[in-house]
């Protein structure tokens, strides 16, 4: 099979694409024809190295993959699922075994990894071998580009929304970073939820987008003023809740739009990982600060539902050949995109 793999860490130059074997599935898996696989920020890090995740080299990466449903294992079936059927496939992988995946919080789990990144071999492929039960039928209304687009970001995203910070109608909402893939998609879901949503960027551009999408109103505004843009805008009282995945300035800025018992949820530290935190605003307004990490396969299903009935739409910024993911790469690196960008095999 063709797919862009790496053979040692470094810059957008270290994708290779080229020949390797098919991949066979074992016990327990499926073989997916990929039809298209998206990008995701993760893949920039691992591409460069970075110590947290133990990749053994040759990788191929790409968590989030839409295609065609080959073949399964030996011993293995499932009953929803037959070879020819168009799936996704949930990019979390977990035992299926423990205490917490038995509860369904499979992404508490223990042994929880993800497809592409530290889950063995992801999707920039025309093959990939996925555990059976991560398959997903595709939503019938969306292409495969459109498919792929979804699974991580609006999983994280509707994990934080929905889930942890319980947003409900009449609820508040300041989506940071609204540009980014998670960001797209944390605007979408929190209308859904039946929000007022604030999308804050510093791009004019991806502001407009921003509205576009649904968002009520838009915070163009530094870093290190979010804070006040959301007190000009709003009034003094604060927001309900914070949806964060920049960390930096962003993160210190964020805790201060919250109203008194208010939540930050953050599923991210792209800007930086370190973050100054005053606690007085924590204890004195009693803020819930909440960590996300992906979520459920239950939830991926649910969602899956949402973009079959169309309640939700997914964000394809721009297609790449699998060939290109070189320039894929350098264009998500530049960070112009809104929304997802894709690479079809
Ligand atoms: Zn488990």
């Amino acid at each position: 099979m063709k797919a862009a793999r790496l053979d040692s860490f470094g810059g957008s130059d270290r994708l290779v694409y080229g020949d390797l074997p098919d991949p066979s599935p074992k016990k327990g898996e499926a073989l997916v024809s990929v039809r298209a696989c998206a990008l995701n920020h993760l893949d920039l890090w691992i591409r460069e190295g970075n110590p947290a995740y133990k990749i053994e080299l040759p990788h191929i990466l790409g968590n989030d993959a839409a295609g065609v449903l080959e073949a399964f294992g030996p011993e293995t079936s499932v009953p929803e699922f037959s070879v020819g059927d168009s799936v996704i496939v949930s990019p979390g992988v977990s035992c299926g075994e423990c205490a917490r995946c038995k509860e369904g919080l499979d992404n508490l789990c223990d042994s929880y990894a993800i497809l592409g990144a530290n889950a063995g071999w992801g999707s920039y492929a025309e093959k990939i071998a996925v555990p059976a039960r991560n398959l997903i039928l595709k939503p019938a209304r969306l292409s495969f580009e459109e498919a792929a687009s979804y699974p991580l970001v609006f999983l994280t995203a509707y994990h934080m929304l929905a889930t942890l910070a319980r947003v409900k109608k009449g609820s508040t909402v300041v989506v940071v970073g609204s540009g980014s893939g998670v960001g797209a998609a944390a605007i979408q879901i929190a209308k859904h939820l039946g929000a007022t949503v604030w999308a804050a960027s510093s791009s004019e551009a991806k502001l407009k987008a921003a509205k576009e999408l649904g968002a009520d109103g838009v915070l163009t505004s530094p870093p290190d003023r979010l804070s006040k843009a959301v007190r000009k805008a709003l009034g003094r009282g604060g927001v309900d809740v914070v949806f964060e995945h920049v960390g930096g300035d962003f993160f210190t800025e964020a805790v201060k739009c919250l109203r008194p018992g208010g939540t930050l949820v953050t599923c991210g530290a792209t800007a930086n990982a370190e973050v100054a935190l005053d606690l007085r605003y924590v204890f004195f307004k009693e803020l819930k600060i909440l960590g996300a990490k992906m979520g459920t396969l239950e939830e991926l299903r649910t969602l899956s539902r949402l973009f079959d009935k169309g309640k939700l739409s997914p964000i394809v910024d721009r297609v790449f050949p699998l060939a290109e993911a070189k320039e894929a790469h350098d264009y998500l690196a530049a960070r112009k995109q809104f929304g997802k960008v894709i690479l079809t095999p």
